[in-house]
């Protein structure tokens, strides 16, 4: 994939800035009681390929790691 950002030696990225438009809301209300544990959360994508990163309270990606292949 091209743009895709820098990793650290054991494979965590170095990325922390979301893709814009991607920041999504877990809404329970929505996805019903099971999933009450998420709610409020919230995930963005990130360049390197993974699409569901939580976001800090700063709209910062958390430390993920980046898909293998
Ligand atoms: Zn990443």
């Amino acid at each position: 994939m091209r743009d895709k950002p820098a990793a650290t030696p054991d494979g965590y990225c170095t990325n922390k800035t979301p893709v814009s438009g991607t920041i999504r809301q877990i809404n329970a209300t929505a996805t019903g009681p099971k999933f009450f544990h998420l709610h409020g959360r919230r995930y963005a994508a990130c360049p390197c390929g993974r699409d569901s990163v939580s976001l800090t309270d700063r709209d910062n990606l958390r430390r993920h790691k980046q898909p293998q292949g």
